[in-house]
């Protein structure tokens, strides 16, 4: 156990600051119009420790849109309200190497969509959020577990929502081959709808960051006390999330950077280090696979300074 104080947490996170504040590269999202238009200057980095305490550097309160990293959230709705084991067997718990928006993740295994952390297991995902046939209170599910999660609320992007949905022809058909497979679990075009409108959540870096922390801290949100979920589940929403969260260059960015994380099309990224802390960092322009350039280099660089990826045994 090595010990770090305070102090070294906030100037290394200051320093990884400051060292990848001016990197160009990535462009925005450019296939959903709202996000094609967002300030792509804008870069911030947020850490929750699991005694409450908050560091927020740069634009740790511009409230952007959370897309793929809201995949995570749900994933750990489902665990709450049916258990790890059912997520395993009805979506399953294993890369795809494939870019998020892939077809072929239903088909790789027996037409079972592989993770809920890609398009095609999170719509499955959220067909499966109970209660059953019922959009407005899966949705109020969907929203008070970010809540509790972030210990404090989401609010829709109307815009956004309206940009994704006029746009969203492949996870319609993504929804449809589902279907076709029997991994939807409820009304298709309400599972889409669902996913597609949690995808539009604002939310900031500050509130992701709590939301990291809480599953660092096994289900205790260290912000507001609450205990959220059973601690049996940060184990499994980790593995999954280090197995797939940067798509086809998960092993790349786990290799380099050690910390099991989560991106999103909107530039949001967490990071989970159990026991440890939860990250996030949030910067508009995106590499070739989704993933957020800026928000990557900052947070590698915070945690290869002070040697805290998984794989250091601390
Ligand atoms: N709403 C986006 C989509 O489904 C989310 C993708 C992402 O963030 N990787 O295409």
């Amino acid at each position: 156990e090595k010990t770090i104080t305070i102090d070294q947490i906030e100037q290394a996170a200051q320093e990884a600051f400051d060292e990848t504040k001016s990197l160009s590269g990535g462009v925005n999202a450019h296939y959903i119009p709202y996000l094609a238009n967002i300030d792509p200057g804008l870069f911030g980095i947020s850490i929750t420790l699991l005694n409450g305490k908050c560091i927020n550097i740069g634009d740790t309160s511009y409230r952007f849109g959370i897309e793929s990293v809201s995949k995570v959230p749900t994933a750990i709705l489902v665990m709450r309200q049916q258990g790890p084991e059912v997520l395993l067997n009805k979506i399953g718990a294993d890369a795809t190497g494939l870019p998020f928006n892939s077809i072929f993740a239903i088909l790789l295994e027996n037409d079972h969509p592989s993770t809920p952390l890609v398009n095609a297991g999170a719509i499955s995902a959220c067909s499966m959020v109970l209660p059953a046939g019922d959009s407005a209170g899966k949705w109020k599910a969907i929203v008070d577990n970010i809540t509790e999660l972030c210990g404090s609320a989401p609010v829709l992007i109307e815009q956004l929502y309206e940009s994704e949905s006029a746009t969203n022809f492949n996870n319609r058909a993504i929804a449809w081959l589902l279907k076709n497979y029997n991994r939807i679990y409820d009304d298709v075009n309400m599972s889409l709808d669902l996913y597609t409108r949690q995808c539009s959540l604002g939310i900031t870096s500050a509130q992701l960051a709590v939301m990291a922390a809480t599953i660092a801290n096994n289900g205790v949100n260290p912000v507001s006390g609450k205990a959220v979920f059973d601690e049996a589940i940060t184990p499994k929403i980790t593995s999954l999330i280090a197995t797939v969260g940067f798509y086809e260059h998960t092993g790349d960015w786990l290799y380099t950077s050690g910390i099991p994380a989560k991106s999103g099309v909107g530039g949001g990224v967490i990071g989970v280090l159990p026991g440890v802390m939860g990250i996030s960092a949030f910067a508009p322009p995106l590499d070739e696979a989704g993933n957020s350039v800026k928000a990557q280099a900052v947070m590698k660089s915070f945690v290869n300074k002070l040697e805290l990826g998984i794989f250091n045994g601390n």
